[in-house]
């Protein structure tokens, strides 16, 4: 799949809200300031596709993106941020799992958790979600560049591992924006996921 040709197609304040649920979906979710536009951004090679914030949590939007007439990636908003009540976050990880466990076109989760941080409880529970609803799961473990190579392999190793007790379908793969490391193996699981 030609990844570059993604535009964008709708804002979605609610999964209510979201395109008809036909075709094929894969969505991308991580906490906050994980590097989720960085790396939608670098998968399209479009500077500016999914806005990167300096504010994280601010919006709510559930943000989507054609990359043919039946194939969608869908940009759901950062979780995790302090600063949101406790019962807007309640009602999101509702919904969130909702979205998971009913929407037919959705073939794929991407968690992308930063490298040096990786499977917090939010995390860990929308994983679980997934793996609840059958839905393969690939793990993108953000900003390797931070770290070298001995500790990034040690990472990455220790995060598969502990991605066995989810006894589901979740693949674990190290990614960089900034160095592209991971990009290929990115494109594909995706191209997996697609049926492409
Ligand atoms: P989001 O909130 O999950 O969408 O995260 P962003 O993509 O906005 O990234 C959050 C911060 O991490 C920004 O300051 C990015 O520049 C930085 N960042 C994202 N990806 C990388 C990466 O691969 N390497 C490094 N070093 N920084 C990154």
């Amino acid at each position: 799949i030609n990844y570059q040709r993604a535009a964008f197609l709708t804002s979605a304040p609610d999964i209510a809200a979201l395109p008809a649920d036909e075709g094929i979906e894969v969505a991308f979710a991580g906490r906050s300031n994980a590097g989720k536009s960085s790396a939608l951004n670098t998968l399209t090679k479009q500077n500016s596709l999914a806005r990167t914030s300096k504010t994280p949590g601010r919006t709510q939007l559930i943000n989507t993106f054609s990359l043919d007439p039946t194939r969608r990636l869908i940009d759901l908003p950062g979780y995790g941020f302090a600063k949101v009540p406790l019962a807007v976050k309640q009602k999101w990880q509702k919904s969130l799992a909702e979205y998971l466990m009913k929407r037919d076109s959705l073939k794929g989760l991407v968690v992308l958790m930063d490298i040096r941080h990786p499977l917090k409880d939010l995390d860990q529970d929308l994983i679980h979600w997934a793996v609840e609803s059958e839905l393969p799961v690939l793990i993108l473990l953000t900003k390797a560049d931070k770290l070298g190579p001995g500790a990034r392999k040690k990472t990455l190793l220790e995060v598969r591992e502990a991605a066995l007790a989810f006894m589901g379908d979740v693949t674990v793969h190290s990614f960089s924006s900034l160095n592209k490391q991971g990009l290929s193996d990115l494109e594909q699981v995706l191209d997996l996921w697609f049926g492409a």
